[in-house]
């Protein structure tokens, strides 16, 4: 894919924000935690593109005036914007709504879970405000009804973790092969 590829070209080197990453180093730990959990090819790829809304933004800029930023912490939206993107270029819905829902995961485990809202970093608290505050009952319970409900949730947990400054991991190539078998 061209196009992913000339995308982290442009801005994987940005800085995650907030975090001790940078957007690269982010998507191939989130990609490679997928893996390593035995994750199948459409999850591996989707954790590894999760947050390309954010490198789409440099191009955009100019034509989306709607698009608000986050006070340096990204832009709000970025997983539909993504998610959109990826549908564009022949993706799966699978994939889609595993990007799409990323934010709402983290809503819903808010909701659902104190002892998580106690736990999310600092660039996550931030956000949340901007992305719409925890999840209320009703729409936490047709959340639930996801057909990919596990696998949000899953990559929710990747996303997280994928904050390790130098942590070893396969390079984008190999992760690139993963979208070819899936996108042609
Ligand atoms: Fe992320």
């Amino acid at each position: 894919m061209e196009t992913i590829t000339s995308l982290f070209a442009q801005s994987g080197n940005d800085a995650y924000f907030g975090e001790p990453v940078t957007q690269l180093e982010h998507a191939l730990q989130c990609a490679h935690l997928a893996e390593r959990a035995g994750a199948d090819t459409e999850t591996v790829v989707a954790a590894f593109l999760h947050d390309i809304g954010h490198l789409l933004l440099p191009e955009l800029a100019d034509g989306e005036s709607t698009l608000g930023y986050m006070d340096g912490y990204g832009t709000v939206d970025h997983e539909k914007l993504g998610a959109d993107y990826l549908r564009e270029q022949g993706f799966s819905e699978k994939v889609a709504q595993l990007i799409e829902n990323h934010v709402n995961a983290k809503r819903y485990l808010v909701y659902k879970n104190p002892m998580y809202f106690a736990r999310l970093s600092e660039a996550s608290l931030k956000t949340l405000e901007f992305q719409g505050g925890p999840m209320e009952a009703g729409e936490a319970l047709a959340f639930e009804t996801n057909p990919y409900f596990k696998g949000i949730l899953q990559l929710r947990t990747w996303d997280e973790q994928a904050k390790i400054p130098g942590l070893p991991t396969p390079d984008m190539a190999h992760y690139l092969t993963l979208i070819n078998e899936l996108v042609h």
